[in-house]
C-alpha cells in the first residue's frame, strides 16, 4: 500500500464540532481510511488519543497499535492553494498531537481491521465491522460536543450492494446512498459516537416491534434455511418482556430503536453491550432451521445470549457504578461492583426465558445446576471474593492462565447465584411482597433512567447497593452482602431454593475416583494437562499444567477413555501415572481423591402450598409495572 497525498477538505461551518469520514479501502488488506477534522483545533497543537479498552470489556486491548499511517494538514491552507503537513508528536502509545494550526486539522490514517472478534474490527470482501472504539480519535477537549460521522460504500461493482446497519442516529440531511445506509450520521458527544458499532455488507436484515419500539437484527454469514421468522418472535416476546419490566410511566423504552448485529460463524459465541444495539457472535448450529420446531439446547443459548445483551441496555448501560459514570478509555477504571452489572444480568437473561416461556421450569433449573457446577469445580471461590474479582477483572478474569480455577472465582457465575440467593432471600423476608426486581427497579428510576440526559449523572456508590435493597424492599441484606459479594463462604443455596419447593443435593460426578485435572476431550487421544487443581491428587503427586499424561499403571491414557480408566480404582488407592514434561518420561506415584460433587436439583418431595406459590410468583411473574 502507497499512502495517498491527503484530500483537500474545506471546513463546512455549520457542520460538528468534530468530523469523520469512515471508508473501506483496501478489503483485501482489511484497511479502513480515517478521515477526522476538528474545525478549531486546540491552538498549542491538538491532541488526539484512541482509547487502550472498549467498554464491556474490562481489558487493555491497545487499539492504537492498528493505526498504521497517519497524517495531518492545515485545511485553510488547502482553501489558498496548497496543504500546508503538519508534524504529529507521538506522546504516549496511543496519544498524538499534532503542530499547531491556523485553520480546521485534518488528520488522516489507516484502521488494520483483522480481528472477527465482537470487540474491535473486522473487514474483508465479505463485510465490514468496526466499533468507534478501534476506529475513532478521541480529539481531547471536544468530548462533550457533537460529532459527525459520514459512512463511505467501498468502491466496486462487488460492493453495490452493500448495505449499513448500526444505531447510529442518521443526520437529517442525508446525502446520496441514504437507502442503503450509507451517509451522514451524528452523535451527541465522543462517548455515545463509540458505543454505535457499525456493520457493512450483504447481511439478512430482519425487522420486528417490542412494546412498540423497532428492532432490526442484521445476520451477517451463512445461514441456509434460517427460520428468521421464528427468531422475531421469539424476541419480540423476550424484549417487549424487558422493556416492561423496567418500563416507567415517563418512558416506556430508553432507545427509540434497537439493532442486533449477529455475526454467524461455525463456534462463535460472544456479544458486547450497547446503548442502543448489541454485537453477537454466535454458531450457525444455534440457530432454528425452517420447519424444525424443536428448542435445542443451543437455540435456547443464542436466545439466553440475547437476553444478556439486551439486559445490559438498562443495567451497565444506564444503570452504572459511579466508575464508569465518565470512563478513562486510557486505562483501567476500577469497580468493585461487576458481579452486579455482570452477575445480575446473567441471572435476569436465563430468569427471562423462563418467564417469557422460551425455557421450561425444568430447562431453567438444569441452567441453575449449570453454573452452581461451574462454581464449584473452581478453589478460587475459596480464595477470592466476586468483589475482588470485579476489581482485579482487568489483570484477572480476563486474562485467565493455567492456574486460574484456582485463583479466580467468576463474578458472571457467582455473581448470578448471588443474585438468586438474594432475590429468594427478599421473596421469603417479605412473604413474597418484594424481590430483586424491586431493586432493579429503583436503580432504574435513582440512577438510570436520565443518565444520558444528566451532564453529573454520578452512577451507583461502591457501598450504596445494600441501602438501595432496604429502600426498595424494606429487607436488610447488609449482612448477606457482605458474607456473599466480600467474602467467601459457600452460598446458602439448599436453604434457599427449599423454602421453594426445591431440593438442591450433590453427589459425585463420576463413578470412579478422580486425578484432580482438567484435560479437553478436544484434544483427541492426547491427554494433555491443561489445570490442575490446588490440593488434588495430581498437584499433590507434582503434576503440571502441560504435562501429557500417557499412561495410569502403564495402561495408555487417553482423553476420551479417562473416566473409563479410572472407573477400576477407589478413592484412596496408588497408582503409577507415566507423563511427558517436555520431551522427558516421568513417573509418579499418585494417591487418587473422591470423585468431585455435582449438583442435582428436584422438586422437594413436601412442598408446601406457600413454597409452590412463591416459586410461580418468581418464575412466572414479570411484574409488569408502571411504576
Ligand atoms: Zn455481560
Amino acid at each position: 500500500m502507497s499512502s495517498r497525498a491527503p484530500a483537500r477538505v474545506v471546513p463546512d461551518v455549520t457542520a460538528a464540532a468534530v468530523r469523520y469520514r469512515i471508508a473501506p479501502i483496501d478489503l483485501k488488506g482489511h484497511y479502513f481510511e480515517v478521515v477526522c477534522e476538528v474545525r478549531e483545533p486546540d491552538p498549542a497543537g491538538q491532541r488526539l488519543t484512541l482509547p487502550a479498552w472498549i467498554p464491556g470489556s474490562y481489558m487493555i486491548r491497545e487499539f492504537a497499535r492498528n493505526i498504521v499511517a497517519i497524517d495531518a494538514v492545515d485545511a485553510v491552507d488547502a482553501n489558498r492553494g496548497g496543504n500546508r503537513t503538519l508534524a504529529l508528536s507521538k506522546l504516549d502509545k496511543h496519544t498524538w498531537q499534532a503542530e499547531p494550526c491556523t485553520g480546521a486539522l485534518v488528520v488522516r490514517y489507516r484502521v488494520y481491521a483483522w480481528d472477527p472478534s465482537v470487540r474491535a474490527a473486522h473487514l474483508d470482501e465479505s463485510h465490514a465491522f468496526f466499533n468507534g472504539t478501534s476506529v475513532f480519535l478521541r480529539v481531547a477537549g471536544r468530548e462533550d460536543e457533537p460529532h459527525a460521522v459520514e459512512l463511505i460504500a467501498p468502491r466496486g461493482k462487488a460492493y453495490r450492494d452493500w448495505r449499513v446497519a448500526t444505531s447510529l442516529p442518521e443526520s437529517k440531511a442525508k446525502p446520496d446512498g441514504s437507502q442503503r445506509g450509507f451517509g451522514s450520521y451524528r452523535a451527541e458527544s465522543y462517548d455515545a459516537l463509540i458505543d454505535h458499532p457499525v456493520e457493512m455488507g450483504m447481511f439478512r436484515l430482519e425487522r420486528f416491534d417490542a412494546a412498540g419500539v423497532p428492532h432490526e437484527i442484521a445476520f451477517t454469514g451463512h445461514i441456509p434455511n434460517l427460520d428468521a421468522a421464528r427468531i422475531n418472535d421469539d424476541l419480540a416476546k423476550l424484549c417487549a418482556a424487558q422493556i416492561r419490566f423496567f418500563a416507567t410511566t415517563k418512558e416506556a423504552a430508553p432507545f427509540d430503536r434497537y439493532v442486533f448485529l449477529t455475526s454467524v460463524t461455525g463456534e462463535g459465541y460472544g456479544g458486547l453491550e450497547h446503548r442502543a444495539s448489541t454485537a453477537l457472535l454466535c454458531s450457525r448450529d444455534s440457530l432454528p432451521v425452517q420447519g424444525q420446531t424443536e428448542r435445542t439446547a443451543g437455540y435456547r443459548g443464542f436466545l439466553g445470549l440475547v437476553s444478556h445483551e439486551y439486559f445490559h441496555a438498562w443495567n451497565v448501560k444506564r444503570i452504572k457504578p459511579g466508575a464508569f459514570a465518565r470512563y478513562d478509555l486510557e486505562r483501567e477504571n476500577y469497580t468493585s461492583l461487576l458481579w452486579i452489572f455482570e452477575g445480575f444480568t446473567s441471572y435476569y437473561d436465563d430468569l427471562f426465558l423462563v418467564r417469557t416461556g422460551l425455557a421450561n421450569e425444568l430447562q431453567y433449573l438444569e441452567m441453575i445446576v449449570k453454573v452452581v457446577d461451574d462454581v464449584m469445580a473452581g478453589g478460587g471461590r475459596k480464595i477470592q471474593s466476586v468483589a475482588e474479582s470485579s476489581f482485579d477483572a482487568w489483570i484477572k478474569y480476563y486474562r485467565q492462565d493455567e492456574n486460574s480455577p484456582n485463583a479466580i472465582v467468576s463474578y458472571y457465575k457467582k455473581g448470578s447465584l448471588i443474585a438468586l440467593c438474594l432475590d429468594l432471600y427478599i421473596r421469603r423476608k417479605s412473604r413474597g411482597k418484594a424481590s430483586l426486581d424491586d431493586v432493579m427497579r429503583l436503580m432504574w428510576r435513582r440512577h438510570g433512567r436520565d443518565f444520558y440526559a444528566k451532564a453529573d449523572a454520578d452512577g451507583i456508590g461502591e457501598d450504596e447497593f445494600p441501602s438501595l435493597v432496604e429502600e426498595a424492599t424494606g429487607v436488610d441484606v447488609r449482612e448477606q452482602v457482605a458474607r456473599w459479594a466480600y467474602g467467601t463462604d459457600e452460598l446458602p443455596l439448599v436453604e434457599q431454593l427449599a423454602t421453594f419447593g426445591l431440593a438442591l443435593r450433590f453427589e459425585p460426578r463420576q463413578q470412579g475416583p478422580s486425578l484432580g485435572v482438567r484435560i479437553p476431550a478436544a484434544a483427541g487421544n492426547e491427554c494433555r494437562i491443561t489445570h490442575v487443581d490446588d490440593g488434588s491428587a495430581a498437584h499433590r503427586a507434582g503434576l503440571a499444567a502441560g504435562d501429557v499424561l500417557v499412561a495410569i499403571d502403564d495402561v495408555r491414557a487417553t482423553a476420551g477413555r479417562m473416566d473409563a480408566l479410572l472407573s477400576r480404582y477407589r478413592a484412596g488407592e496408588t497408582v503409577d501415572a507415566s507423563f511427558f514434561r517436555g520431551d522427558l518420561l516421568q513417573r509418579r506415584k499418585l494417591v487418587l481423591d473422591a470423585a468431585p460433587m455435582r449438583a442435582v436439583i428436584e422438586d422437594a418431595k413436601k412442598a408446601s402450598k406457600t413454597a409452590m406459590a412463591m416459586r410461580r410468583a418468581w418464575l412466572t411473574d414479570t411484574n409488569v409495572s408502571g411504576r
